[in-house]
């Protein structure tokens, strides 16, 4: 299959309210142009570095998303542009988001990623210290920044049953934090979760967004 074939094939699959985010991650913007010239639009990019070179190459209507860890001195390049930062794992992070906001005078949207995954390695937020932000003054006093969900990112393992509880409890802690932080916010709505291994379970759990690479554009080769 094309690449563009393998993104109609898992839209089909997608119920209508699920978004298909393609993660571009070490593929050639040959490859990306593919996808966006059959009309998707809509990519993924872990490193601040490598999305900035396909945002300078890529025409200007894509909406860039990203889904990696994020350093705070990195938050200035991507602030004029991004759509959406799935990655904001902590208040220093979220308060640098708000001042780059400021500066160019744009609300920008982000996830707070939550740590669900077995390996202590992988990055997020403690249900603990989720709370925490949300109830901080420094949070309440943000103009710049606008929360629209949760992102996590399962073991990666052949358990099904633990990828599963693993997105159960993001999808739990999600409908809590939505009833107790933004039950007047109708676009706190948002929860990132499954990639090409689990994003079937991840949207029968609840997911909204999913984060899918290798299975539209193949393996990725690090060198
Ligand atoms: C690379 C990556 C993905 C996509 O992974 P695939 O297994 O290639 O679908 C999704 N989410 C995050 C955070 C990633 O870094």
């Amino acid at each position: 299959m094309s690449i563009p074939e393998r993104i109609e094939s898992i839209k089909r699959e997608l119920p209508s309210h699920v978004k298909l985010i393609a993660v571009t991650k070490t593929h050639p913007v040959e490859a990306i142009m593919q996808a966006y010239q059959a009309g998707h639009k809509v990519f993924g990019e872990n490193r601040v570095q490598e999305l900035m070179a396909k945002y300078n190459q890529l025409p200007k209507d894509v909406e860039w998303h990203l889904i990696g860890h994020l350093q705070t001195n990195k938050v200035k390049y991507i602030a004029p542009f991004i759509s959406l930062i799935h990655s904001v794992d902590s208040i220093k992070l979220l308060s640098a988001i708000d001042k780059e906001g400021e500066k160019f005078n744009r609300v920008i949207d982000s996830l707070l990623q939550v740590h669900i995954a077995l390996e202590e390695t992988k990055f997020g937020l403690s249900a603990d210290e989720l709370h925490q932000l949300l109830q901080s003054s420094e949070y309440a006093q943000m103009r710049h920044i606008r929360i629209l969900g949760l992102m996590g990112v399962a073991t990666f393992t052949d358990n099904h049953q633990l990828v599963r509880t693993e997105f159960r409890f993001l999808r739990n802690l999600f409908d809590e934090v939505k009833r107790l932080y933004f039950s007047q916010t109708e676009s706190f709505n948002e929860l990132s979760m499954g990639m090409s291994s689990d994003y079937r379970i991840a949207v029968e759990e609840g997911s909204t967004m999913v984060r899918i690479g290798s299975n539209i554009f193949g393996m990725r080769s690090y060198t």
